[in-house]
């Protein structure tokens, strides 16, 4: 039923590799999760899933698209479309001499997303394809130096002939990016210039990016790579947005669709700047427990997000969750802001292979995406999944996979699980099957044990949140042993991702780099000179987050405007970001009051002992953050009851292989239990896209916020 004095006001999306989510919230706060499979029309399995969603509530998307005042999408096609370089042909104008430079990747590229013992072995290295081709690249001659300073003045004749020749061999996008741009713009524009003047004259209208106007940042791989993505994986996605954009004005709807962003906050799909979507969905997940967290007065969250193609985890930590500066994504060095997280590709859809040399099994890297392994009813998959062992196991139930729309090949199932992993190894279809999901266990286990450790914390300091598809169905096995204060499981595990992109704020954020620094020695003028430079980068970085609201209809007046810096102890490598005390800077003596402030974060990142103030301090970047209030979900309030289930709850038993045993497991539905009710493993807790295992030595409670808590007995 269609409620007009409670509508339908947000929406969250989230279209991942195997399943796009969407989550719908009322004015009240009350919110339902859909699911569909993705689709190569993001569009129509947005809409697919909106509809499995509304049919909980017995209403349509033409009913509710016209109420609703805001919409996020998160998703993960442009991130493919980089990985699978399917992506607009572009051209690059570079400093004349230097026309390697992007295929060379910082000679890092070709190490990252290894495992470590890849990371050794030199004949494992590889290259991927540049995002532009060498034949597209062209260098002009030119050269600002190290402080801004112009060496070689730029000649514009060679850009022309540039321009010319890559507009003729067919590249749609120029990207122009030139060594020490970001201290001297002015040979970058002045070519931008030239070649959008010569596209006019060829009567061209390809887009042209100059990597000053977007990332004014130091590191001319990063700084070429991000604009790069502007243009080769961005534009495209941009077209997907704005077909998703008008298929739902074609429902009604009268809200302009946001996307999630690396750096936490939600964009406009017009963004100038939309590649740093790149990475939305994991984002998701993150921004929705530190949403949730805070209505729980919980500080310290390790949150682990199992999909069907990968496991994620962040720390949260007081409240607040770290950014990356560069963080590299596919293998990709860039400058991109980005919420510090860590991923492994291990996933509850990974393929499971034997490796000829160890005879020991492999998890992933890669996984079966949208068809989940050899039990796809429509074949296309040869090679074991994790799923397919869940099946064999009692963990998933076959009948119910995405409700049951889908009706999964069990036979077929069995007989890859016994070809190509049992039979090898001699082990029985069941023990191969446990292995397999023991391997799974222990390799999140560790992941997340050492992410913890490696900054200094316990698991004990901590409450886990686990979510995604495949989060329930893990969570017992990845948190047994470590210690955790507690272990959450949302009900809406499945479509946590998008709720966070529900409970996101619409937020601009841009950087720049400065080189500002002062020590001991450095007198009035130079501290006033420091404060000048800042101040005029972050008017200039307001000015453009301004803009980007203005293009959301939104003015200057509507937007919360927060600076920030990065600062480092001179001579050090690392530096670290904060929010600046004071809003705006004028004064020398305002100087202190910024180091002050990194005083403070240093001795709580490291330690009081640690800080160097002999060494004077830098300012490396400034920040801008630019953000509107925006409709939030509420998280549900219901009353406690019995603890014993209701008998609608209860919906049978099955067979359930654990600790190298059968035994039998009560089945529950997991809509029907209600707040206080309790299960003992073993026990399998179903819903229409996830499943909550809680194995012997288990058991588990749903509280008022329906919020089931783990506990090991
Ligand atoms: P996600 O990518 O977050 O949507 O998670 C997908 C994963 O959820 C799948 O790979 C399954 O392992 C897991 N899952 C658990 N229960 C179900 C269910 N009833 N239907 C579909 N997927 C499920
Ligand atoms: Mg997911």
């Amino acid at each position: 039923m269609n409620d007009l004095t409670n509508p339908v006001e947000v929406m969250g999306i989230d279209a991942g590799g195997t399943m796009t989510d969407t989550f719908f919230v009322r004015a009240d706060g009350t919110f339902v999760v859909g699911k569909a499979q993705s689709d190569a029309d993001e569009a129509k399995a947005v809409l697919d899933s909106s509809v499995d969603a509304l049919a909980h509530w017995s209403t349509t998307v033409e009913e509710v698209y016209p109420q609703m005042v805001t919409c996020v999408f998160s998703g993960t096609a442009m991130l493919n479309r980089v990985v699978g370089r399917k992506g607009l042909r572009t051209g690059l104008i570079v400093s004349k001499g230097f026309e390697d430079f992007h295929r060379m990747g910082r000679a890092i590229q070709c190490y990252l997303g290894y495992a470590f013992e890849d990371r050794l072995h030199l004949n494992t290295h590889r290259y991927d394809e540049p995002l532009a081709h060498i034949h597209d690249t062209r260098g002009v001659t030119e050269r600002i130096d190290s402080k801004g300073g112009v060496v070689i003045p730029v000649r514009l004749h060679e850009a022309r002939e540039a321009a010319r020749e890559l507009i003729e061999q067919g590249c749609k996008a120029i990207v122009v990016s030139f060594l020490s741009s970001y201290l001297n713009p002015t040979h970058e524009r002045a070519v931008r210039d030239v070649v959008e003047e010569v596209k006019k004259e060829m009567g061209s209208n390809i887009p042209v990016f100059a990597s000053v106007d977007y990332y004014p940042v130091r590191k001319e791989t990063h700084r070429t790579n991000t604009t790069l993505l502007e243009a080769y994986a961005a534009e495209p996605s941009r077209a997907i947005l704005s077909d998703l954009s008008n298929r739902m004005k074609e429902n009604g709807a009268k809200f302009d669709v946001r996307v999630m962003a690396s750096h936490g906050g939600t964009i406009g799909w017009k963004a100038k700047e939309l590649a740093r979507s790149l990475v939305s969905g994991p984002i998701g997940g993150v921004i929705g427990a530190k949403y949730l967290a805070e209505q729980l007065n919980i500080e310290n969250i390790a949150c682990s997000d199992i999909g069907g193609t990968s496991f994620d985890m962040a720390l949260i930590v007081k409240s607040k969750f770290s950014m990356h500066q560069d963080g590299d994504m596919a293998r990709l060095v860039l400058s991109l802001p980005l919420v510090a997280m860590d991923s492994i590709g291990a996933g509850a859809g990974s393929f499971v292979r034997i490796d000829p040399y160890s005879n020991s099994i492999k998890l992933g890297p890669d996984s079966a995406g949208y068809r989940v392994g050899t039990c796809w009813p429509e074949g296309g998959i040869d090679t074991v999944s994790v799923t397919d062992c869940h099946i064999i196991l009692g963990y998933l139930n076959p009948d119910n996979f995405l409700g049951g729309i889908l009706e999964l090949d069990v036979p077929r199932a069995k007989q890859c699980v016994q070809d190509q992993i049992a039979t090898p190894l001699g082990l029985s279809l069941e023990d191969a099957a446990a292995g397999v999901i023991e391997l799974l266990d222990l390799s999140l286990r560790q992941h997340l044990r050492a992410m913890i450790s490696a900054k200094g914390y316990a698991p004990s300091d901590f409450v886990c949140f686990s979510y995604g598809g495949g989060g329930p169905v893990h969570a017992y096995g990845y948190t047994k042993g470590l210690g955790f204060k507690e272990t959450i499981i949302p009900a809406w595990a499945a479509g946590f991702s998008a709720f966070g992109c529900a409970t996101a704020d619409f937020e601009y954020r841009y950087d720049m780099s400065t080189d500002i620094g002062i020590t001991d020695e450095s007198s009035e003028q130079d501290k006033q000179d420091a404060i000048d430079t800042l101040q005029k980068a972050w008017d200039e970085l307001t000015a453009k987050v301004l803009e980007e609201f203005k293009i959301n209809g939104f003015s200057p007046d509507q937007v919360t405007l927060t600076p920030g810096y990065r600062m480092q102890y001179l001579g050090q490598l690392n530096d670290l970001e904060m929010d600046s005390p004071l809003k705006k800077v004028s004064k020398a003596a305002e100087w202190d009051n910024l180091v002050e402030t990194f005083d403070e974060t240093y001795a709580r990142v490291y330690a009081d002992a640690a800080r160097s103030p002999e060494l004077g301090f830098g300012i490396t970047g400034a920040i801008l953050r630019g953000s509107v209030e925006t409709k939030k979900p509420a998280i549900p309030h219901e009353a406690e009851g019995d603890a014993t289930p209701a008998a609608n709850a209860v919906i049978g038993e099955r067979p359930f292989y654990y600790e190298g045993q059968w035994v039998t497991a009560s089945l529950y539905h997991m809509e029907s239990l209600v707040p206080g009710n309790r299960v003992t493993g073993p026990a399998v807790i179903e819903s229409d896209a996830t499943t909550y295992v809680v194995p012997t030595g288990f058991e588990t409670w749903l509280d008022g916020h329906r919020l089931f808590h783990l506990i090991e007995v």
